[in-house]
């Protein structure tokens, strides 16, 4: 056997135990030989640039307006306990009312990688940290699956207290509480950001479009790469949306790998 087709096959096998940590079942293969078709030298699809999903600032010199700047994350100097400090015992919105504690974004302060979702759910409200319920353990099993550690990344949610019963935080409520998150986001400034389900990803940047449409490309957040994907508590209700996310984070462990 060739050195070439041995690499494939462990990379194979390498894929298919990530499809299994993610609960995927089987996977359809044709019943017909695939018959390897001629290349046809075709010229190559030309690189689609990110979404921005930052508004560019115009370039003004002597001639007026000229063709719009990409906006950059600018590198702040505020350190996670400042801004922890000022949240304080937060009052500034309705979500204060039934929460136990706030749930502040946790992890490696110099990630490359980090995840945001919406809110906090019962577990995390009585634990004081983000994703430590079913969704989290199953959100640190696709962060293996791209083989990283829960605590080589930064986890954390667009807002930091438990609605009620697990509603939907109300856009004055995220509103209310993004800057902090931006804030910390602009400290550690990291790569990639995986926002994790409808709701964190049209808080967070304000899109329409839901997230089956968003997922799976990479937008850009003031030269910050995003990949919209789902919520790990969607997958655990309809697990045939893990191939999908999957694919996403494939993206996401590609993107890193080749920019080491
Ligand atoms: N769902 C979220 O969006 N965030 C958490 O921290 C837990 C569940």
């Amino acid at each position: 056997m060739s050195e070439e087709l041995r690499n494939i096959i462990a990379e194979t096998k390498k894929q298919l135990e990530h499809l299994r940590v993610l609960g995927v079942e089987g996977i359809q293969v044709t019943a017909e030989p695939v018959i390897a078709k001629p290349v046809v030298a075709s010229r190559p699809e030309p690189v689609k640039p990110p979404i921005p999903i930052s508004a560019p600032e115009p370039v003004t010199s002597l001639f007026g307006n000229l063709a719009p700047a990409p906006v950059k994350l600018t590198k702040s100097t505020e350190t996670f306990e400042q801004i922890h400090a000022e949240i304080g015992d937060c009052t500034r919105c309705p979500l204060h009312l039934e929460r136990k504690h706030v749930v502040h974004t946790e992890g490696n302060r110099k990630a490359r990688l980090m995840f945001v979702g919406e809110a906090p759910g019962a577990d995390e409200d009585i634990q004081a940290r983000p994703f430590v319920g079913r969704a989290g353990q199953l959100l640190t099993k696709i962060i293996e699956a791209i083989g990283m550690k829960r605590e080589e990344v930064l986890i954390g949610n667009v807002n930091r207290c438990r609605p009620p019963g697990n509603r939907a935080p109300t856009t004055e409520e995220a509103t209310t509480c993004k800057p902090y998150l931006l804030r910390e986001i602009a400290i550690v400034q990291p790569e990639v950001i995986v926002v994790l389900g409808n709701t964190a990803m049209k808080n967070l940047l304000d899109t329409r479009e839901g997230i089956t449409r968003m997922r799976g490309r990479f937008l850009d957040y003031k030269g910050i790469k995003v990949m919209p994907t789902f919520h790990p508590a969607y997958l655990l209700r309809d697990p045939s949306k893990k191939r999908e996310t999957w694919e996403d984070l494939k993206m996401v462990r590609d993107y890193l790998d080749s920019h080491p």
